[in-house]
């Protein structure tokens, strides 16, 4: 999750970190390798007939025949490509690190010394938590509720979130100012749901959180029945923030998360709480307008400051370092926290080779120096002018759409065009990569460089008060296997990471790249209009450009779309959550939608194409976007998933578009014996 993500919304991307998924072309005899680019023949089913069950038409083979590697919660399209992706970074990291000669300072150096600093075994296992133990004395030393103060405004500074957080980002309603934003935060379970839900599972987890808790503060020295005293306090504590944390689906609304303040508010809404020393403990002498993203747990959480005992208060920073830190300490450590965050929440079976997680963090800490390397070795220029060239399309494809739509009026029209028109898009890399000459990668430990490195970032984000914003700035990493649309600079954005097979080909067919990459980038250009992006205008603003009449008809065929996916229950009893998923689901409908009529103009006017395997263009448009969806998911991941996950799961993804479109009916020969389409009275149809 990106900094960005936890504060409510912002950017929206594909897919989660975590689940990075992707697929194979497989089928491919060297004669016919470019006739059968981009289809796997042999994951298919045969059996299954595709009016009835597409997603196990396009996949079933594959489904039922791939297993889960067992460091991994899912595996799928993304998560192939993700680990090609880490057999290149891996080379990358490994040469960096021997090139001890690099200069000092320079890019290689720095990601070199991190990398073999993570990769010291012997020193790691060593040290143990040795390298923290000025970070607990802080936390020790706390005696009054200035000092309790002061060690939360320290952590935050090592981008450690204990009871809120603080980022400097956009001011919703003036997208060309950064202003500083406080958000809900403090928890230590995936979501606030997690500590409120009553049925059996969510009880067990909190038992196993619990028990977990109590481990790592044993592994930190405290006796057993003093550390379950410690896990049970902090836990109480925790549960006290979540009740007054808003939920995911409230936050989806944008206003709802806009409370601009000046200083003097924000104090009387804590009282108690000096913000004016909190703002210059993280350094800001003049924070100037603050939006409070949820006020009601402001509130909360600084009545607890007041009230909740020192001891307490000790015990849960305690914890929250700890478990922010515990992925870099020594395999106790490391194990314990495994063995709750991979294996009870995510059903992984093995934890990830070091490599791996080094490599993870570098991308976490030294991203754009990391990403230059990577560039430089995979990333042609070709690739990015033909990327550019499908997005242009995709944009005259949805101009036209939103030029004849029957249900919105001419002036909501109007603004629509000149919203799509503005969209800026980003493809493969920053046209300026992060400067990195002011993070010194000396702390000597693994975890020391981390925490510098985080600190380095805070301050990195927080200096951009009061500046001009830079439009130049990336959300996510180069290599990265995702892609994302951002509402406050309303731009798109495709690293060179999922510019590859199979979401991208420059040697597949059309119908290929359109049904894959294509409806990429209709799902990120759709964000601009679903339920959240389309309350945001050309500039970024948050400002209402809709009449009241076309609003009201958004939010009847958007109401259609929660029902829809409300219905979906992907595992055991639990339903999808139409209202959390809806502006992905939305997008992905939208998006699949554009990218079919970007094909039909790529077709058009040119020779009728061949089929090819037997299919025709259209057929493999849909196969080629079914198939970059195919996904085995462990049930404990699944679970999680669907309480934190704003996209519904892979399957879905898959039938909860294509059960709208006529176009695939038609594609498929649907006649009689269709049980997947919707009645037409209950397809969506939206953008
Ligand atoms: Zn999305």
């Amino acid at each position: 999750m990106t900094r960005l993500q936890k504060f409510g919304i912002t950017i929206v991307s594909l897919l989660l970190a975590i689940n990075l998924a992707s697929s194979g072309l497989i089928a491919q005899t060297k004669s016919a390798e470019q006739r059968w680019r981009g289809i796997d023949i042999n994951g298919m089913a045969a059996t299954v007939k595709p009016c009835q069950d597409f997603y196990g038409y396009a996949n079933g083979q594959w489904l039922e025949h791939t297993p889960i590697p067992a460091d991994r919660s899912s595996w799928g399209s993304g998560a192939e490509l993700y680990e090609k992706n880490l057999v290149v970074l891996h080379q990358i990291l490994e040469d960096s690190a021997k090139d001890t000669k690099a200069p000092k300072g320079s890019v290689i150096r720095k990601v070199g010394d991190f990398y073999r600093a993570g990769m010291d075994e012997a020193r790691i296992e060593a040290e143990g938590a040795a390298p923290l133990k000025k970070e607990f004395a802080r936390i020790a030393a706390i005696k009054d509720a200035t000092s309790l103060q002061d060690e939360i405004a320290h952590l935050h500074r090592l981008t450690i979130s204990p009871v809120y957080g603080f980022f400097a980002y956009q001011d919703f309603k003036n997208s060309t100012r950064i202003i500083a934003q406080l958000y809900q935060a403090g928890l230590g379970l995936p979501d606030r749901d997690y500590y409120t839900n009553d049925d059996e599972k969510s009880k067990e987890i909190r038992k196993q959180y619990v028990e977990h808790v109590a481990k790592m503060f044993e592994l930190l020295g405290d006796n057993p029945a003093q550390a379950a005293n410690e896990a049970n306090t902090s836990m109480a504590l925790e549960t006290r923030l979540a009740k007054a944390s808003m939920t995911q689906v409230e936050q989806r609304d944008p206003n709802a998360v806009y409370h601009k303040m000046s200083l003097a508010d924000l104090n009387a809404l804590t009282p108690g709480y000096s913000w004016d020393r909190y703002f210059a403990s993280i350094g800001i002498a003049e924070p100037g307008d603050i939006n409070v993203a949820q006020p009601e747990f402001f509130k909360e959480a600084g009545r607890m400051m007041t009230t909740v005992p020192l001891n307490d208060w000790q015990t849960y920073l305690r914890w929250q370092l700890i478990n922010a830190t515990a992925g870099k300490l020594s395999s106790p450590f490391v194990n314990e926290d495994f063995h709750f965050n991979g294996t009870i929440l995510g059903g992984a079976k093995e934890l990830r080779p070091r490599w791996k997680r080094v490599l993870q963090a570098t991308d976490s800490d030294l991203g754009e120096a990391l990403g230059q390397l990577y560039v430089a070795k995979t990333f042609g220029g070709a690739a990015k002018a033909q990327a550019q060239t499908m997005v242009a399309n995709l944009k005259a494809a949805l101009c036209d759409r939103l030029s004849t739509l029957d249900w919105i009026s001419e002036d909501t029209r109007k603004h629509a065009l000149r919203k799509l028109d503005a969209i800026v898009v980003k493809v493969g890399y920053p046209d300026k990569w992060r400067d990195y000459s002011g993070l010194a990668v000396d702390g000597g430990s693994y975890v020391q460089n981390d925490l510098q490195a985080s600190e380095f970032e805070f301050e990195r984000n927080l200096k951009k008060i009061g500046k001009p914003i830079d439009r130049t700035e990336w959300g996510i990493t180069t290599p990265t296997v995702d892609a994302y649309y951002n509402p406050n600079f309303n731009e798109i954005v495709f690293p060179a990471g999922i510019l590859q097979p199979p979401f991208f080909d420059p040697k597949a067919d059309d119908a290929i790249n359109y049904g894959a990459i294509g409806s990429i980038i209709g799902h990120e250009l759709t964000h601009g209009f679903d339920d959240q992006g389309r309350q945001f205008d050309a500039d970024g603003n948050l400002k209402n450009w809709w009449t009241a009449d076309d609003e009201k008809n958004y939010n009847i065929r958007a109401a259609l779309i929660d029902k829809q996916y409300s219905d979906y229950v992907p595992i055991e009893s639990l339903h999808i959550n139409g209202k959390l998923t809806m502006g992905e689901n939305i997008a992905d409908l939208g998006g699949l939608k554009i990218a079919y009529l970007a094909l039909q103009k790529a077709l058009d006017g040119k020779p009728r194409p061949e089929k090819i395997g037997g299919f025709t263009p259209e057929q493999r448009f849909f196969l080629a976007f079914a198939q970059s969806w195919r996904r085995n998911t462990r049930p404990e991941m699944a679970r999680q998933l669907i309480v934190t996950d704003p996209h519904s799961p892979a399957r879905f993804r898959v039938l909860g578009p294509i059960s709208n479109m006529p176009e695939f009916l038609k594609a498929f020969g649907c006649e009689g014996d269709n049980s997947m389409a919707r009645p037409e009275a209950l397809r969506v149809k939206i953008w």
